[in-house]
Formats: structure tokens, sequence, C-alpha cells
């Protein structure tokens, strides 16, 4: 009880760092770092090129490889537009659940690992346990990205990873990729008492739309029978568009915020392939036939891979030994759990709270869940000492 208590109030201080992905979270890094840096971790920071977010990556027990990793990011998505019944970024208990954004996607897995944090460093520990809370996954897993590229540098090869997203401490052991991209329109503004003379980059954008909306229909039927997702098929959606100035202007400007999340690779390149051919073929080309400096510019803001159920999986091993589950399930949200897959870590998803109210108001997570969540760590402490 004492644990899950020290794990509220770590919360509460999480919580209270505003780490919306587009902002800094440096000071939670900080505040981390701290309470890691005071039970004798090794600690590494690794920063982005900007400076202002950064992966906090701390080590308990032996050097080497064949560690342990557990993964937590620390950033949250907006608030804007949501209906809070209380400040998001203030933690509210109530009937048994704790709420406020990222309290159950995903800072109170960290909040557990820290509380635990001191429990571990007292053992001896028969294998490395590493710690790591990663900056921007909600917009593309990068800090994970450079986690691994600098594990990688660092010649350390860990053996598993535990991904605590939220998953009501069942096991996950495969999702979906995600893809997600920028398309830019740049277009001629005018006056709009002669659209013939300007390139209105926001009916463009449209066509452009469309044309995903015909591909998303196709991926539906691209779906093979025997895959285990939910649903089968490679989605498709846009989730923000952008465009214009003003109602008599020609748009000069629109932007297409969009994203995929292929079952298969093969899925993506078809969806890339078809929309970059269209481009190529039919909308730039009309654009520019009315102005040379026309153009569409598509920006990848990341390319996640998805995680692929493995037949022989360390770390699926180990947690179904700590939660004493036997089935391992897919899920339709991505992570960062691919990428640690592809740099040859075995990973798996196990985590406090439910993806049901993640990103959503009044995001919860239960005292319960914690409590749960600890428990598999202090079982965790068992099986590292052994
Ligand atoms: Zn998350």
């Amino acid at each position: 009880m004492a644990t899950l208590a020290r794990a509220r109030d770590i919360l509460a201080e999480l919580v209270a760092f505003p780490t919306i992905s587009a902002d800094s979270n440096l000071e939670l890094i900080a505040y981390a770092t701290e309470l890691m840096s005071e039970v004798g971790a090794r600690i590494s920071i690794m920063r982005d090129e900007s400076g202002t977010k950064a992966n906090l990556f701390a080590t308990l027990g032996p050097e080497g490889d064949g560690g342990i990793v557990l993964s937590g990011h620390s950033d949250v998505v907006p608030v804007v537009g949501q209906n809070w019944s209380s400040d998001p970024f203030v933690l509210r208990e109530a009937d048994g659940r704790l709420y406020g954004r990222g309290t159950c996607d995903m800072k109170g897995f960290i909040a557990c690992c820290l509380a635990k944090a001191p429990d571990f460093a007292a053992l001896e520990l028969k294998r490395p346990l590493h710690f790591a809370f990663t900056y921007d996954e909600e917009v593309g897993c990068l800090g994970a990205r450079t986690l691994v590229s600098e594990l990688e540098r660092m010649d350390l090869r860990p053996s598993a990873a535990i991904i605590g997203e939220p998953t009501l401490m069942r096991i996950i052991e495969g999702h979906k990729g995600c893809y997600e991209y920028t398309t830019e329109f740049r277009g001629r503004a005018g006056h709009a008492s002669d659209p013939d003379r300007g390139v209105n980059a926001i009916e463009y954008a449209v066509r452009y739309i469309s044309r995903l909306m015909a591909l998303s229909e196709e991926l539906k039927e691209r779906a093979a029978k025997s895959n285990r997702f939910s649903p089968p098929w490679t989605t498709l959606q846009v989730g923000r568009f952008d465009g214009g100035s003003a109602r008599n202007v020609i748009a000069s400007h629109a932007s297409v915020e969009w994203e995929m999340r292929p079952v298969a690779d093969a899925d993506a390149a078809f969806v890339k392939n078809n929309i970059q051919a269209y481009v190529d073929e039919v909308l730039r080309p009309a654009m520019q036939a009315v102005h040379a400096e026309a153009d569409i510019v598509t920006q990848v803001i990341g390319e996640v891979e998805g995680l692929e159920p493995a037949a022989q999986s360390e770390a699926r091993r180990i947690v179904s030994e700590l939660t004493g589950l036997s089935e391992a399930e897919v899920v339709a949200f991505g992570t960062e759990a691919g990428l640690f897959q592809t740099a040859g870590i075995s990973a798996v998803i196990c985590g406090p709270g439910s993806i049901e109210q993640a990103h959503k108001p009044d995001e919860f997570i239960s005292l319960e869940q914690l409590d749960a969540c600890l428990g598999m760590l202090e079982r965790l402490s068992a099986q590292l000492v052994r």
C-alpha cells in the first residue's frame, strides 16, 4: 500500500508537467532523473535536435547486454477542444480513480516504475533493468527511434522490452504500424472573381483527400482473412485539414494531415505508390500548367513499424510469468514496441489502465490498475534476482 500511495503521489507530479507533444518535456525528465539518481541508477539523457525534448534511459543492476527495458512515453496529447470536469493537469481522485491528462496514457505506468525503483535498487539484480522514458511518442515515436539508435551506438543489447501502454494489464503481442504524413498544397493566390488565373490549393487538397478515401475502401478488400486485428484491414484517415485565408481570395495554401495503420508493409506501399502516382500524373501537372511554382509536398511525420506477433518471444514469456496470463492478444493502436522489435529486442505491451480512456476528456486510471501494475513489477523484481 505504501508503494501505491507513492505511485499516486509521483503520478500527481508527472501529470502536473504539461508535456503535450508540441512542448518541452525537459522538466518531467529532470524530475524522473532526480528520482532515478537518488536510487543510484546509471543515467543517460538523449536530447532531440531542438534540445527541448529528451529521453531518460536509466539502468539498475549489472552492466552489459541481456537486460529488460521498462518503456513509457512522457508526452501526452493536447486537451484543446475537450470538455474536462476539472483541470487536466491537476490530478483529481474520485471513486478509486485518478483523473488527469496522461494518467492512463501513460504516466501511470511511469509512476509505477519510479515508485518501484527504490525496491529494485535495493536488490542484487542478476541482469540489467533499464527504464526508458521517451519523448514524442504521440507524434511518431520520435524519442523511441532516437533511443533505439543510441542503444546501437552504445553497443548495448537489452533482450526484452515491456511497453506499459494501457492494456488493462493484458499482454499484447501485436499491433498495426502507424504511418503519419502532412501533405502541403502550394497554389497561387488571386481574386475570387477570376479563379482560373489562380491555383486553388484547397480544391487540389480536396481531390487528394477524395483519392485517399477511395484507397481506404480498397484497403478493406485487401485484408487477409486470417489476421487477428480489429478491424482486420489497414485503416486510413484524414485527421486535420487547413487552408486558405478568406472567402474571396483564391487559396494559395492548404495542408492535409493524414495517417494509416497498416496490417502489412505491402499495404503501406500500395497507398504510398498510388497517391504519389496521382500527384505526379494528375494533380501537380494541372497545378503547374497555371503556375510553375505550384507544388504538392508530403512530409513524413513518422513511419512507425507494426509489432508482429513472434513465434518465440522472450518478452511474452517473461510477462506471461509475471501476470499469470497465457494468452497474448493483438490491438489496433500503435506503440513504440515495433521499433524495439525491429532493433532485435523482443517486445510486448502490458500496462495499467484502459486505452478506452486515452486521448479523451476526463482521462483516468483506477487505483486498482496502478496496484496491479505494481504487483507485476514486484514479481519482476523476484524474477530478476533469480
Ligand atoms: Zn500512449
